[in-house]
Formats: C-alpha cells, structure tokens, sequence
C-alpha cells in the first residue's frame, strides 16, 4: 500500500516535472516565434523604407517636376524638381495643392480631372520675384480598384528656356526684317525715281545708279554675314586648322583695309611678333581680324592710330589685341557689344555700312576655334579688343 503511494507520488512528481519542462519550452517556443514575428516585421518595415527611398532619390533625379495629391487633393509627393519650381519646402506633404503652389490654376487642372479624367498639354506661367517661368503640366487621375476617386498625379515641364529661346528667335527674324527692309526700299525708291524720268537726266541718273550700287552691296553683305552664322549656329562650319604665322594674316587684312584708314587719314600698326604661330583657320582668322581693324577704323578717331599686337599667355595660348584711341565703348554697352544686331549708335553703323553682325561673328568664329573675345574700354580713352587662339604644337595641324 505504501508502495502504491510511493509510486502514485513519484508519478505526479514525474508528470508535474515533464508538464513544467513543457511549459518551459512552450513559452521559450512563444517568445522565439513572437521575437520572429518581430523581426520580420521590422525588416519588412526597413525594406519598405529603403524602397520608398530609393522611390522617393529616382523621382528627385528626374528633371519633370512631379506631384502626387490624394483623394482630397493634398499632396502626398513632390519631387525635388517640383519644389524648386514652386518653391515648396520640406512640409509640403499634406498641404492642399492650392496651399502649397500658390497656383489656382494648378489647382483648377486637378479640379478638371474629376470629370475629364486627364489633362495634357496644359500650359501656365507662374509669377514670381524673378522672371516668371512658363510650365507645362500633363495631369492624370487616379482610381483604385473599386474605381473610387484615389487622388491625382502631375508632370510639370519647365518651358521658360524654350520660350526665351522663341522671344530672341521672334527678336531676331524682326530685326534681319528689317534690316533687309531699309536697303530695299532705298533701292526700290531710286528705281522707281528712275522709271519716273530722272534717267533721262544724266546727273540724276548716275546719282540713283549710285544709291542702287551701294544698297545693293548693303544686301549683299548683310546676307552673307547671315548666312555664315546660320553656318556657325548649326556647327556646320568646317574650320581648315593648320599652324598659322598670326604676323602674315594680321598683314593681308590691314593691306585689305589701307585704303579705308586711309580715307580718314587713320594709320593702321601690325605689332604682331613674327613667332607666334596660332592653330587656326587663316580664312577665318583674317575676317575677325578685318572686322575688328574696321571697326577701329569706323568708329575710331579721324586720323587716330589702329595698332594689333600678339602674345604668348602664361598658359600657352595666344594673344591677339585689337587697339584703337577712339571714344571707346560705354561700359552698359560694353555688355551687349557681341550681341547681334547690338549698336551703340544706330545711324553711325548704318552711314558706315555696317550691318550689326560683324562682333557676333567675331565671337562665334573665335569660340569656334575654342578662344575667347572680350572687350576692355574707358570711354573717351579707345578700345581694347582681346582675343585667344590655341598656339600650334611643333608639327601638329587638324
Ligand atoms: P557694325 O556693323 O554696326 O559695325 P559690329 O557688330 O561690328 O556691327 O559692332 C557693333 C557696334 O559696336 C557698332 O555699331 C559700334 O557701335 C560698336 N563698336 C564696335 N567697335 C567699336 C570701336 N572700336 N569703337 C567704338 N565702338 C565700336
């Protein structure tokens, strides 16, 4: 019997153990499987993170800007190119799109996508403190699958550089229109004299045959000049590189221009050392030098002296200096003087048969050649016209 009890005890005490021992290990099981549990979700919750990072770096990278609002048109995304153009700042999240673009009618093309779905095309233009900047937006609505209404997506393009591009397009056809009207219709007019009886008058009829000549030779230039920077805008200008004595070519376009300087008793000095020796196209070379030795002529002082003179650069290219003692070239002008069509004072240019093209083709033909041009001028004290050309390495030529 007391055996029996014995065993009863110890088979309690064995069950009581193993049933503790599963308890253990039950509980040690639970806390395994709620620490996994954890784990997981906390790396699904980094994955999530990381991929709405890297969602969040693409956007940014692209150059559209790019809204998404929600059913309520607060926004939910703005890449980095929207907040600049609209000039967000990092608390745009959850700012009706009104609020946070200042722009009714970006809001009004999200309002339209309730019944139209989407809007292409849409172009706008926002004030702001500097120039305004002109933006097209395409606009696409977004549905969930129950097809209820689940907010919007915006791309912005930026068109200001487009539209500045049209405005000097638009600037420029205006100005050759022009500039191609005034010598026509001299020659038309003297015609038209002509036809009306003054060729029977032998004066009057060399005097207009003159008037025809010169604005003639007016056109021609002006179309020439023209066609040369179409060629240079295009790129299509095949520069003929060869290692050029700068001496040489300063020399043919002073003889070129002689009888020019001569006419106004200007005395034109080629200062150019004979060792300099430029990678350069001898053509074209010889036109920016003409134009500029011209324009010394042209504008500079009635018997005034015209002096090019050349060196080496520290960095190895090369020098060329057009000089005059002329009045020189106010400095607010001094910042246009490259531009096309750009003169300081109209009438003079046109009397000396200039067409307003010859410092722009300067320019385009000197960054053609991978140099630079500028100017340096104290009014009343001549100006200073400052070239550089790649020097020619020993037996190189292209
Ligand atoms: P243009 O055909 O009128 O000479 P350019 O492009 O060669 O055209 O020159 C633009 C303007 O720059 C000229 O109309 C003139 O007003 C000014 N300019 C150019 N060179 C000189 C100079 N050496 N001295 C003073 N003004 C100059």
């Amino acid at each position: 019997m007391e055996t029996a009890l014995i065993l009863l005890i110890a088979t309690v005490v064995a069950l009581a153990a193993a049933w503790g021992r599963e308890r253990v290990l039950r509980r040690a099981d639970e806390d395994r499987n709620r620490r996994d549990v954890a784990e997981q979700r906390s790396r699904r919750e980094l994955e999530l993170k990381e991929q709405a990072q890297r969602t969040a770096s693409l956007f940014d990278r692209m150059v559209e800007g790019l809204v998404v609002v929600d059913g309520g048109g607060r926004i939910r995304l703005a890449n980095r190119a929207a907040r600049a153009l609209f000039g967000f700042d990092g608390q745009a999240s959850g700012k009706s799109i009104l609020e946070a673009t200042r722009n009714h009618e970006v809001a009004s093309v999200v309002a339209r996508l309730d019944k139209e779905l989407e809007v292409l095309g849409h172009e706008l233009r926002i004030d702001s403190m500097e120039a305004p900047r002109f933006l097209q937006v395409n606009a696409l609505a977004l549905r969930d699958a129950a097809g209820a209404n689940d907010g919007a997506i915006l791309v912005f393009h930026d068109l200001t550089r487009l539209r500045q591009l049209e405005g000097v397009r638009q600037e420029f056809v205006a100005n050759v229109s022009h500039e191609l009207r005034t010598p026509l219709s001299l020659i038309k007019s003297a015609a038209e004299t002509l036809l009306d009886g003054a060729k029977d008058d032998p004066a009057a009829l060399g005097r207009f045959l003159q008037i025809i000549d010169k604005h003639a030779n007016r056109l021609a230039l002006l179309i020439d000049d023209l066609l040369l920077l179409s060629t240079l805008d295009s790129g299509r200008l095949r520069l003929d590189r060869q290692p050029l004595a700068l001496k040489g070519t300063v020399q043919d376009a002073i003889d070129d221009l002689q009888h020019r300087a001569q006419a106004r008793d200007v005395t034109l000095t080629n200062r150019v050392p004979a060792s300099l020796i430029a990678l350069a196209d001898n053509d074209r070379i010889r036109q920016v030098i003409s134009n500029l030795v011209d324009n010394a002529i042209k504008y500079g002082r009635p018997s005034g002296t015209t002096v090019v003179e050349g060196s080496v650069l520290p960095d190895g290219r090369i020098e060329l200096c057009v000089v005059d003692d002329g009045p020189g070239i106010p400095k607010e002008a001094q910042l246009r003087i490259f531009e096309r069509f750009y003169r300081v004072d109209k009438a003079r240019s046109r009397e000396q048969g200039g067409t307003g093209l010859g410092l722009a083709i300067v320019k385009h033909v000197v960054q053609a050649h991978g140099g630079e041009v500028r100017i340096e001028s104290e009014p009343g004290s001549g100006a200073r016209f400052i070239l550089n050309l790649p020097a020619a390495v020993a037996g190189r030529s292209s």
